[in-house]
């Protein structure tokens, strides 16, 4: 077998710990970039890494931001007394690209489970009861994922939150159970939300 070339196995190794990005994938993108303009792989390097320094979380919601505020805090008429709690950023990409819903967010940043040791002090939920003083808030929707750890915090944050007299819902099952929110399609994310339910 060849040796390997340094740099290039380097690359690749990096690569590789990318999502989704196998080791011979890893390989096809390392002899890619090898092969183009110096110029292009600078664009693409910079970009990577002036986009990372850029992102901060928003400090409301915990969503991805360029700013202080994610565009939809910092957007007035989100502000109508709705939050949506979603498990990361991603879920918030989702929903939105569904243009259907027209609240704010709540991102936890993970997901309740013993089994991994997440507990509820793990995840942004003391952030998600402090906005309840500090905000007008009339409707949770909880809509983290509807697998065992997604239902199980969902659960919490409903008990939790109840007592405090806000009306909490839960998506409808319309994402396939088991599945990530990330990967639902429009229709049914928008179904999921129109069909949710009180907890
Ligand atoms: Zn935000």
């Amino acid at each position: 077998m060849e040796k390997q070339i340094e740099p290039i196995a380097r690359m690749a190794a990096e690569l590789s710990h990318l999502p989704g990005v196998g080791h011979k994938t890893a390989q096809r993108l390392a002899y890619h970039i090898v092969s183009m303009p110096l110029e292009d792989v600078h664009a693409l390097a910079t970009a990577i890494w002036q986009g990372r320094k850029a992102i901060r979380y928003c400090e409301l919601c915990g969503n991805y931001a360029a700013q202080e505020q994610c565009g939809v805090c910092a957007s007035p008429d989100r502000h109508n007394g709705q939050i949506c709690v979603v498990r990361d950023p991603r879920d918030v990409a989702a929903m939105e690209r569904m243009n259907d819903y027209h609240g704010l967010y709540h991102v936890l940043h993970g997901a309740l489970s013993p089994m991994d040791g997440v507990g509820p002090d793990d995840i942004r939920i003391k952030e998600l009861v402090a906005r309840l003083s500090a905000e007008e808030v009339d409707e949770v929707i909880l809509a983290t994922n509807p697998d065992i750890e997604g239902e199980a915090t969902a659960t919490y944050i409903a008990r939790l939150l109840k007592p405090l007299g806000v009306r909490v819902t839960r998506i409808a099952h319309g994402v396939p159970v088991g599945s990530d929110l990330e990967y639902a399609d429009e229709v049914t994310l928008s179904k999921a939300l129109e069909g949710r339910r009180e907890m």
